[in-house]
């Protein structure tokens, strides 16, 4: 899965840092979070003086992981080692990396990674960059605490789902085993980060759902500022709303639009197996996996939607017709 000069030439970068910088994306996801705080944890218990910093702080479905209340808003560049984890590009930090600010070592999984850094461990058939971790520290030699594990099993949860996506294999059940076996509480973890939500998200979903539509195997919905303020959600995300729309018989592809109060629309895609939405979202500027992807765009949320809303039905169409082609 990994290869070897690669992983040695991290190692060693690993190994004579006496500082470390670690930062993940803008908007973090649990595997954002788990991937950063597990390495940081591992790398703190060996010694290393750590830094994690996350553009937009950690969400409260994550902040029981340790070291998630140390989490800065800014890397540091001038670290000994310097390391972006689950970004696809180095815009991705946000305003805890800038992007002329050199990375030493990218670690990720997905397929639009840019290969950004001087050492770039790129794996885009890993559930999650926490899975990956969860392979690479014992290679490097660093041992995975309780707490580490526990961070790292968050990001195989948060990217898989709950082990529900189509990419989970035997080896990925396996690796999280040995979390759990490192002192993880998987059925803990697993209400935290990926059931447990608050009041106002709930009423916030309410209104996305009063708007769903459906049309052929597309389903979509909207967020608005406005339903924002009636339902009291505090973030700018859709609250995992978007995992639900092609959760519908039928559907094959599901679209939410987050309106921001920048002017801007954040569009993610979910598709059920055997479709890939990160070529739309690449062309909207964005990035992503074939079954998840996102991009931010700018422009009036109607404007927005109309123009992704088109894409999508075109990907839908092509792709049919290539999987009728194929199956003759
Ligand atoms: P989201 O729709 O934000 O939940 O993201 C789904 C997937 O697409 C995640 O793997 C993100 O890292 C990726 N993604 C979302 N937005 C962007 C973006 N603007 N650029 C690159 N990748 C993105
Ligand atoms: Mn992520
Ligand atoms: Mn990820």
């Amino acid at each position: 899965m990994f290869k070897s000069e690669l992983v040695a030439a991290a190692g060693e970068r690993l190994k004579a840092a006496r500082t470390v910088s670690i930062v993940s994306h803008a908007r973090p996801d649990g595997d954002a979070v788990g991937s950063a705080l597990g390495l940081g944890l591992a790398l703190e218990a060996a010694g290393k003086t750590v830094t994690v910093a996350l553009a937009d702080g950690v969400p409260v479905a994550f902040r029981h992981l340790a070291g998630a209340a140390r989490v800065v808003s800014q890397g540091d560049p001038h670290a000994d080692c310097r390391i972006l984890v689950d970004c696809g590009d180095i815009d991705r930090g946000g305003k805890a990396w800038l992007p002329e600010w050199p990375v030493d070592i990218n670690i990720d999984h997905h397929k639009t990674n840019t290969r950004f850094a001087a050492v770039n461990i790129v794996v885009p058939e890993a559930v999650a960059t926490a899975a990956m971790l969860a392979e690479l520290l014992p290679l490097w030699g660093f041992e995975i605490t309780p707490q580490a594990a526990e961070a790292l099993l968050t990001g195989m949860l948060t990217d898989t789902i709950g082990f529900r996506t189509s990419n989970v294999t035997p080896h990925t059940l396996r690796l999280a085993a040995s979390l759990v076996e490192r002192g993880a509480n998987l059925s803990e973890l697993y209400f935290k980060a990926l059931v447990e939500r608050s009041f106002e998200s709930l009423r916030y979903w309410g209104r996305g759902l009063s708007r769903v539509q459906m049309e052929g195997g597309l389903v979509w919905t909207s967020l608005t500022l406005e339903d924002r303020k009636v339902s009291g959600y505090s973030g700018n995300d859709d609250a995992d709303l978007v995992g639900y729309l092609p959760t519908v018989r039928g559907a094959a592809v599901g679209v939410i639009f987050v309106e921001q109060p920048d002017g801007t629309v954040k569009v993610s895609w979910r598709a059920r197996p055997g479709w890939d939405v990160s070529t739309l979202a690449v062309r909207f500027g964005g990035g992503g996996h074939a079954p998840a992807a996102g991009a931010t765009i700018e422009g009036a949320l109607q404007e927005v939607q109309e123009a992704v809303l088109a894409a999508t039905r075109e990907l839908l169409i092509h792709a049919q017709h290539s999987i009728e082609e194929g199956e003759h």
